[in-house]
């Protein structure tokens, strides 16, 4: 049972407030953050939203973007942040770990009141008010069901539903993955009726491509794709060089996995980038085949059931060699 009666009471009394969200942030992770701090501040004093390395800048139109602070770059001021919070929500990831570095800090608070909202498989029991839905498009439209159940949609305004609307377009690949649902829609509606501009948002997310960022693509797609038709997989693989080569920034690779996915007969597909020295693994796969299995298996990972994510604790080149060792393992599932 969720005490939903605590949760609003905490919410109500709470002075200073910290939201986290996982590495790598992305569009629902940052959405999700924006959209919950833009409520909490109707009630809570201080609200900071932290991520554990700086959001790209693709979200930057965002209102409120300005005043996240980031771990890797202000460790100080993230660690009196936490200090001081009183109410600490976790949003998008399932395990504190998510984090990455930043979970440390987050475990010296042993007094805040914790929340986690995500969407993530198979939750870890580490907050005392834990919203999960493993069927939900995304951890906005979880942050929607929240403010509803608090009995807080008066306060949604156009700023907070951009936010919100931006983490649903994203995660469900503009409403075309199959946890894309009635509700999900409904959800939409609302933030419409409220006053945002779905085609404005689109516009600002999706046609805002720095010319590097299409070069990159191209080369990606003419020089670093293999497609293996006899597992019906297929990998994009870049390394740091080739990233450098076209000034990456990040958020540059971002939907990258989805084209070698788009190749008729395609079931599964792997954006394999090197950044910082680490060897990031992304998995997208289409119908039943379970991708977050294969990737807790061999790369340290997990996800969702089509899209999911890990690390790889060999080089590149070697990354590649280890998936085609591994893909006889998985031909008479991804041929069925
Ligand atoms: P992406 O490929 O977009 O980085 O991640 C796809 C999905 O897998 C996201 O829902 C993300 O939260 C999850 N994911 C990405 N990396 C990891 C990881 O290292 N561990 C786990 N457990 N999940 C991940
Ligand atoms: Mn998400």
């Amino acid at each position: 049972m969720k005490n939903w009666k605590e949760v609003a009471e905490k919410v109500q009394k709470s002075k200073h407030a910290v939201i986290l969200s996982h590495r790598s942030p992305d569009g629902d992770s940052v959405g999700s953050s924006l959209a919950l701090y833009h409520y909490l501040k109707n009630f809570v004093d201080h609200v900071q939203v932290i991520t554990p390395d700086p959001a790209p800048m693709f979200l930057s139109w965002l209102n409120g973007f300005d005043t996240i602070l980031n771990y890797q770059n202000h460790e100080n001021a993230v660690n009196e942040e936490l200090q001081k919070a009183d109410l600490i929500c976790c949003l998008d990831f399932n395990t504190p770990n998510r984090m990455g570095d930043l979970e440390k800090a987050f475990r010296l608070n042993e007094a805040a009141y914790i929340i986690n909202i995500d969407h993530h498989q198979n939750p870890d029991n580490f907050a005392h008010f834990q919203l999960s839905e493993t069927t939900a498009s995304s951890t906005c439209q979880l942050i929607y069901d929240f403010i509803v159940e608090l009995k807080g949609t008066d306060k949604l305004t156009v700023e907070l539903g951009e936010a919100m609307y931006t983490g649903i377009v994203t995660d469900t690949g503009s409403f075309r993955f199959s946890s894309t649902s009635k509700h999900t829609h409904n959800v939409v509606a609302e933030l419409i009726e409220v006053g945002i501009n779905p085609g404005q948002i689109h516009e600002n997310l999706f046609n805002n491509n720095s010319i590097d960022r299409l070069k990159l693509l191209g080369f990606a797609l003419n020089e670093r794709f293999k497609v293996y038709e006899k597992y019906k997989a297929a990998i994009i693989y870049l390394s740091e060089v080739d990233l450098k080569q076209f000034n990456y920034k990040k958020g540059d690779t971002e939907g990258l996995v989805n084209y070698p996915l788009s190749v008729a007969g395609i079931r599964m597909a792997i954006l394999i980038t090197e950044k910082d020295g680490k060897v990031k693994m992304s998995f997208r796969s289409k119908g039943d085949f379970h991708v977050n299995k294969l990737s807790e298996k061999y790369f340290s990972g997990g996800g969702h059931f089509n899209a999911a994510g890990g690390i790889s604790d060999v080089g590149i080149l070697e990354t590649v060699q280890k998936l085609e060792s591994i893909f006889p393992e998985y031909e008479k599932e991804l041929n069925a």
